[in-house]
């Protein structure tokens, strides 16, 4: 339950509620605004400008505040991230949820976030401490292993990679049982990870070459085993699926 909630028209003054006890940031309010027994104080981040989508050299920097749709309908959103973003949640929460809310709420069935994580994204972050707020880059891989408390400020993506994204699911919009994303740069590093399961999605491969693609995603997935399906189903899957996109870089 929401008890207190404030607009700061600044990044400061923000920052400055942020630093009181249990209060949090408020992105779209699609989680935050669900029923919960525990009561909160709210610092909507909506009037601070955060929403912006820039291309800057190589990079795509999308604010903290930008929703899911609008990056969706970015001409600078790599085809397999907008693949992803739309089976991360339907039209109506995209429209509201924003991409740090959705990165910070996401668990292992985020496709959103699995895509973001085989592109190495970096997150800006500003560390909330006693006396002056401390600004840094974390890599996506970093920030999931360690959550640390504070505010995202934005995501940032590089964008001279080629990229792909495949899936299998129950129905063409439900979340995926198994996805796999890859990202390959001209060096040839290439980047697996893979969703569908787990408190987050899993860092496959990362190596100088695509080789072993297949292996690697079979080994990342053999203890995943839940309500939806057996380990040894998702290892066969996100073996395919790792050869599929592999495949279908672009
Ligand atoms: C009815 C309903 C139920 C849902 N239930 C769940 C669920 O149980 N689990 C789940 O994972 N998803 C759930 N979702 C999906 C949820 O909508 C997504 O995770 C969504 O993308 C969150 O984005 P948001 O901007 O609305 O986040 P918000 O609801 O605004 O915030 C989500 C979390 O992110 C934090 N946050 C937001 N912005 C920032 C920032 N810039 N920096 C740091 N922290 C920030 C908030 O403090 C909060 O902890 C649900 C959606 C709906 C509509």
């Amino acid at each position: 339950m929401i008890s207190n909630y404030h607009r700061p028209k600044t990044l400061d003054e923000a920052l400055t509620l942020l630093t009181q006890p249990n209060t949090v940031p408020l992105g779209g309010g699609t989680l935050l605004s669900k029923a919960t027994a525990d009561s909160v104080a709210v610092v909507d981040l909506q009037s601070l400008g955060l929403d912006a989508l820039r291309v800057s050299g190589n990079e795509l920097q999308i604010g903290a505040t930008c929703t899911l749709q609008s990056l969706l309908e970015s001409e600078n959103c790599p085809a397999s991230l907008k693949a992803a973003l739309k089976l991360e949640a339907p039209l109506n929460i995209r429209n509201t949820a924003t991409v740090a809310g959705t990165v910070v709420a996401a668990d292992g069935r985020s496709p959103f976030v699995t895509m973001l994580l085989a592109m190495d994204a970096k997150l800006e972050h500003r560390r909330l401490t006693a006396d002056q707020p401390s600004s840094n880059v974390l890599s996506l891989s970093e920030f999931i292993l360690t959550h640390p408390s504070g505010l995202v400020t934005s995501i940032i993506l590089p964008l001279n990679v080629k990229t792909a994204f495949e899936f299998v699911s129950k129905t063409p919009a439900d979340k995926p049982i198994v996805c796999a994303a890859l990202a390959q740069w001209n060096s040839g590093r290439a980047r697996l990870t893979l969703g569908g399961y787990g408190k987050t999605p899993l860092l496959a491969m990362d190596g100088t070459e695509a080789d072993g693609i297949q292996e690697a995603a079979r080994n990342a997935y053999h203890e995943a085993n839940d309500e939806w399906a057996s380990a040894e189903y998702r290892m066969d899957v996100a073996a395919v699926l790792a050869k599929r996109a592999l495949e279908s870089l672009s």
